[in-house]
């Protein structure tokens, strides 16, 4: 049996017209002889709406009930493609997760899938069905409705390849696949043939958008696959694989960045022991995520200033656990929110020498300054002013040969 997970996104989804269309893309696979399972998001925009509801009824909307609430938004979209295919003659019903089940464990808005029960989704599959499953949602030890991390139905997708062994999965969306920076900022942005789970999970995770960090995490841990191609045109999208299947002559994939940081710096902060630890700690108890941090020993050794990196959506609670720390002395507190992180990636990085070198060059040449250097094995971070960020972004494009690129 030939199985095929195809994945298709809210804007996919996001009108009746556009379900059509996604029903016509589903035939076609019926017609080259594949077994289909469809996993599917909720209507664009759907997801959203439902969660400002739980949002203005209640200040703390209990997070069980949520996941009820949210669950509709992929009960809707999945029953209208199944209605839709059943109208153009096709056998075809929708799944809910705990129809299956997609068995989870974990918090509420958060879970995690740790099984897909097969039997049902096979023997219907065996009897020329359509299954089409809700993304986004499973169904817990209490028989309770919960939800993947938003954006989870990417998630989904790659764990029904993993459980129903699909030969691939194919994740349709509104871009055409993976380019080498996002095609917004810039028109020199390539789109990339193959891309390594590495670099995409990089990638991803340092602001490309075009799927959930976690799931490419799942993918590259259970070897499946991917496809990432848009709903909207025929044109062939990227593959993200092993790293043994890429043939390339950059170094450099690609380059991301983000425009939601801010920066903070202590300065003066009394240097002794444990300092770090403690102004650090407090951000860790309230689940504020610190990204790059840098310390500059000043000329005597009693001081030191800190500075580091936080999304700017928890600035303000931030700012707040600095200023009502008394563990920690400082003579000063600079915020600055006009900051954006520009990060190349690469797996090639590790055994090319010299690589930090060009991307700090390129950017002094320009005279573009950086703030904050943070660096793995495969990516190399700089912090720089934001109004610099498409004039960085191009530079190092062309640096790294980008335009070139497969
Ligand atoms: N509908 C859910 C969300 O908006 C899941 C998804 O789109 O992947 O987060
Ligand atoms: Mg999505």
């Amino acid at each position: 049996m030939k199985i095929i997970v195809l994945k298709f996104g809210g804007t996919s989804v996001g009108s009746l017209e556009k379900i059509i269309k996604v029903s016509k893309i589903i035939i076609s696979y019926i017609k080259k002889k594949y077994k289909v399972i469809v996993v599917s998001s909720a209507m664009s925009g759907v997801t959203n709406e439902l969660l400002s509801k739980t949002k203005k009824i209640a200040r703390n909307f209990p997070n069980d009930e949520k996941d009820v609430i949210l669950s509709t938004g992929e009960q809707i979209s999945c029953a209208l493609i199944a209605g839709k295919l059943r109208d153009l003659g096709y056998m075809s019903r929708s799944w809910l997760g705990w129809q299956l089940p997609i068995i989870t464990r974990g918090n509420h808005s958060s879970s995690r899938i740790i099984k897909i029960k097969k039997n049902k989704i096979l023997n219907y599959i065996k009897k020329g069905g359509i299954p089409i499953i809700t993304g986004f949602q499973g169904v817990n030890n209490d028989f309770r409705i919960t939800t993947l991390d938003r954006g989870g139905s990417d998630t989904s997708a790659i764990l029904c390849a993993k459980f129903f062994k699909a030969e691939k999965c194919i994740i349709y969306t509104d871009v055409k696949g993976v380019y080498t920076t996002d095609p917004r900022l810039t028109t020199n942005a390539k789109k990339i043939n193959k891309i390594s789970y590495e670099e995409m999970l990089e990638m991803a995770s340092l602001g490309a958008k075009v799927m959930q960090p976690a799931s490419i995490q799942e993918a590259r841990l259970n070897r499946i696959e991917i496809d990432v191609r848009s709903t909207f045109s025929k044109t062939t999208g990227t593959t993200i694989t092993k790293k043994k299947n890429i043939f390339s002559n950059n170094t450099i994939r690609g380059i991301s960045f983000t425009k939601n940081d801010a920066k903070l710096t202590l300065i003066g902060v009394k240097d002794k022991p444990g300092i770090a630890a403690s102004i650090f700690k407090p951000l860790y108890e309230n689940s504020i995520n610190v990204d790059m941090v840098v310390q500059n020993v000043s000329a005597g050794g009693k001081e030191t200033d800190l500075t580091f990196t936080i999304k700017l959506e928890d600035l303000k609670k931030t700012e707040k656990l600095i200023k009502n720390n008394i563990f920690i002395k400082y003579r000063k507190l600079i915020i600055n929110k006009n900051v954006s992180k520009v990060s190349i990636v690469g797996v090639g990085m590790i055994t090319t020498p010299g690589i930090t070198y060009r991307m700090f060059k390129a950017l002094a040449k320009k005279k573009i300054n950086i703030e904050v250097i943070s660096t793995s094995e495969i990516k190399i971070s700089v912090l720089i002013d934001k109004k610099n960020l498409k004039k960085s972004v191009e530079i190092l494009h062309q640096e790294f040969k980008l335009n070139n690129s497969l």
